[in-house]
């Protein structure tokens, strides 16, 4: 499906929908795993590194396995921080059912055009799109942010303009909105904790009444993996994540309807493999240490259900979901014709 019908639900519903970065069949079987173990509507996400990585098609095939294997789980597909229209145009012919758009590096003026221009494209094939507005810090891939100190010394400068916000949703036609509030991508977040600005997303909400808004950088980046990390020769210093009990207010009380999480994933993953290689060395099947890997995220997202309170509502949006008759995207129309 769509993210529209689990939208709908989750900005007044207080929830949101956790959108997971997908690289490998281990991390996409972890997510759904506990998606289905928790009765929640899960968003995979695949960034361009991710397509370039495992090659789209792999994904693709991993992605419909889920789909067969877990019919009751509602699942939408969508592209992590697209930077072109001829990729979002691939995404659109890969069955994707949501894009986002990020011109959040560019001028104002050129943000609003590149993600209009999307949005015409995509809605036309039934595809929903996310842009984005403001500057977040860190690094993901390619995506390079604003450096950690300079980031906290001007957030204010560098927040989503609620004013600016209502003018780009209006002159753009997006179904959602990336939002800068506080959060920061990768491992290395902040040098201090991190803090929600809870009045500049109320603000956001008032001058975008509707509007579900996302939240990238969201990763908490738990000590027990890092430690777990460290003990086992590696060599994390300085992370920050943000405190989970900020995500959770802000998918209970506000409209803020998707949670981005990358970085966690891949501390539980390589936490774990670190683990088994040094406890024990002899040890070169890969299955003996990929499978406490997928564990980990199976643990660690069933937990991250609970925070986002998606848990239990997969149903709910099912039900919604039928209801509201909303036509699948081109792609999925065409294979069940063929
Ligand atoms: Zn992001």
């Amino acid at each position: 499906m769509t993210t529209k019908p689990m939208f709908d639900l989750a900005y007044e519903g207080g929830f949101g929908v956790g959108a997971f970065n997908v690289n490998n069949m281990e991390i996409t079987q972890g997510i759904i795993e506990a998606c289905a173990a928790e009765d929640s509507p899960c968003i995979l996400q695949i960034s361009k590194g991710a397509r370039a990585y495992a090659n789209i098609l792999f994904l693709r095939k991993i992605i419909d396995a889920c789909v067969e294997q877990y019919p009751d789980v509602p699942i939408a597909i969508h592209c992590d921080h697209g930077d072109t229209v001829d990729l979002i145009r691939d995404c659109i012919n890969d069955g994707y059912t949501s894009v986002m758009i990020d011109g959040s590096h560019h001028s104002f003026d050129e943000n609003v055009s590149l993600s209009k221009e999307v949005v015409d494209l995509a809605h036309a094939h039934g595809v929903l799109v996310e842009a984005e507005l403001g500057m977040l810090g860190g690094i993901e891939e390619d995506v390079v942010g604003l450096d950690a100190e300079e980031y906290e010394k001007n957030i204010e400068k560098f927040l989503t303009d609620p004013e600016g916000a209502r003018v780009f949703h209006d002159r753009t036609g997006i179904d959602s909105l990336a939002v800068a509030i506080g959060t920061s991508h990768g491992a290395h977040k902040f040098k201090h904790e991190a803090k929600l600005a809870f009045d500049r997303i109320e603000r956001i909400m008032k001058t975008c009444p509707g509007l579900p808004l996302v939240m990238h950088g969201s990763s908490s980046v738990p000590r027990q993996f890092v430690d777990l990390i460290n003990q086992h020769g590696g060599n994390l210093s300085g992370t920050m994540g943000v405190p989970e009990d900020q995500i959770a207010r802000a998918v209970r009380t506000y409209g803020v309807c998707k949670v981005n999480i990358d970085t966690d994933l891949r501390l539980a993953l390589t936490a774990k493999i670190r683990e088994v290689f040094s406890t024990n060395p002899e040890e070169f099947d890969p299955r003996k240490y990929l499978g406490p890997a997928r564990d980990a995220i199976v643990e660690m997202v069933r937990g991250k259900l609970h925070m986002l309170n998606s848990a239990g509502k997969a149903d709910v949006v099912i039900t919604h979901w039928k209801k509201m008759g909303e036509p699948m995207p081109d792609y999925y129309r065409a294979t069940a014709g063929a």
